[in-house]
């Protein structure tokens, strides 16, 4: 049996994106192929969002908000939404990162997030990420460029073992996991290699320039990829990221092995499933507005301007919720006197899926999993539930999602931890709590969660895409049949 063509997508999907910049921008393109309209929050939308009509926006290039507004859409109606993230743990170059020691050339590194750090020894390393360079005549403007080196120019090298008794190897964060991108010998016979090269003579500089605080031969390969001169980058964010690409894996190409997973897979799905639901169902008879978020910053708790504990989505559902409808002139008074009330209606009406990994049953660690919540692979979305909130969902969410899962044909299995083990948590009890919306906490079953290369299933990427298309395209009906206020 061959494997559905959205896994295979998917690794097209996860393999350009190494950075969320990467994932915004292959998420975008999808969107533009599938006719959406890139609006800005810094403009007035009364001209341009419409009933029928289908936008996305960025903040920040690293979070996306996609929506599709219903032909019969009215103030304070419901809107369908599904939340993922764009970020996944990893290791940023830091900001001055030139480092040397005993005749190697090495990157001073970050850690970002709870990754499992000694799975980044030994692998084939490279950089990605947005460099902003000046641009034009005279003083010129700054933009953003998006950079992936395809090269393997790094590595952090394990200890040998005859060096290293241990048998737990947890290495120092900061001593330990620095990677070495080449001999100084190299450098320095290079034309070029003089380190202060490219400062400007005479020029009053706010900060150390750029070749005085990383490797010139490293700011030469970003220029490059950027397609600009050294001297054109203003800053950057670059982070570390595996060369090797994802793939199907298992005796029956079952499995995908691939970084990122968590959670660039939710939010491959949640894109493909808004598109795909205004694809397979038209918007003309739809009241609510289908829309996906996804979101910066997840792993390092959501607190900052374009995570999900900002105003990004309040922001957006507040400017959507006294969206006009497509109405006559005698009904025009009365929606603009529910104008006032819209955005509370709104958000009581609506409805978020929060879409963000699972933890599959690990055949080596049966013991870690509560017996009877052992989601297996490849058999459907794992509904998260926690007594302790850990987890938004509670019952007339998984009323809603069994109704949606009946009729798209889509399997969903039951996880919660052991009470003596820790439970993760993610963006929904944070947005439910922001915005006194409904909401339930579900995700692709996946093993080795924050590894630098993790398993999936590769036929649980199509179950989650028609699960995610068939909630956006009937909430708009199933929410006036949940009668719980
Ligand atoms: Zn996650």
């Amino acid at each position: 049996m061959s494997p559905p063509t959205s896994a295979l997508e998917f690794l097209d999907f996860v393999n350009a994106s190494p950075t969320p910049y990467h994932a915004v921008a292959s998420a975008a393109a999808l969107l533009d192929a599938a006719g959406f309209t890139l609006i800005k929050e810094r403009d007035n939308w009364a001209s341009t969002v419409k009933p029928g009509g289908k936008y996305y926006l960025t903040r920040n290039g690293s979070s996306v908000v996609a929506f599709a507004v219903g032909a019969r859409w009215r103030p304070g109606n419901p809107i369908g939404m599904v939340g993922a993230h764009t970020d996944s743990p990893t290791l940023r170059v830091k900001p001055i990162s030139k480092r040397t020691a005993n005749g190697y050339l090495q990157v001073g590194v970050e850690t970002y997030g709870g990754g499992i750090w000694h799975s980044w020894l030994d692998r084939d390393l490279s950089v990605a990420g947005r460099v902003l360079v000046r641009e034009g005549q005279g003083e010129g403007n700054f933009v953003q460029k998006l950079v992936k080196v395809d090269k393997s120019v790094l590595r952090i090298p394990h200890l040998a073992i005859h060096l290293h008794r241990q048998t737990n190897f947890d290495p120092n964060k900061e001593d330990e996991l620095l990677p070495i991108a080449g001999l100084a010998e190299a450098e320095l016979n290079k034309a070029g290699g003089n380190e202060n090269a490219e400062v400007q003579e005479g020029e009053f500089e706010p900060l150390r320039a750029l070749p005085e605080r990383h490797h010139p031969s490293f700011l030469t390969l970003v220029a490059e990829q950027a397609g600009v001169d050294v001297s054109q980058i203003i800053d950057f964010e670059l982070v570390l990221y595996d060369t090797q690409k994802a793939c199907l894996g298992g005796l029956n190409d079952e499995f995908i092995f691939s970084a990122r997973l968590d959670n660039l897979n939710m939010t491959f799905c949640s894109i493909k499933g808004l598109i795909s639901s205004v694809q397979s169902t038209a918007l003309d008879n739809d009241n609510s507005i289908r829309l996906v978020a996804c979101f910066d910053h997840e792993e390092i708790g959501s607190l900052s301007a374009h995570g999900a504990d900002s105003n990004l989505l309040p922001a957006i559902l507040r400017r959507l919720s006294v969206l006009p409808g497509c109405t006559t002139d005698s009904d025009r008074t009365v929606e603009e006197l529910a104008a006032s009330t819209a955005f509370e209606q709104t958000l009581s009406t609506s409805f978020l899926l929060s879409a963000d990994m699972a933890h599959a049953v690990h055949p080596n660690y049966q013991a870690k999993y509560e017996r009877n919540h052992t989601p297996a692979m490849n058999k459907g979305p794992v509904i998260k539930i926690n007594a302790n909130q850990r987890y938004a969902t509670n019952s007339p969410g998984i009323v809603l999602i069994q109704e949606v899962a009946r009729q798209t044909k889509v399997p969903l299995q039951l996880f919660v931890v052991k009470n003596d083990s820790p439970c993760g948590s993610t963006i929904g009890p944070m947005l439910s709590a922001k915005l006194g919306v409904r909401t339930l906490d579900m995700g692709n079953p996946q093993l080795s969660m924050h590894s630098i290369r993790e398993t999936g299933g590769s036929r649980d990427v199509e179950y989650a895409v028609r699960l995610f298309e068939g909630f956006l395209s009937r909430f708009g009906d199933l929410e006036g049949r949940i009668l719980i206020d």
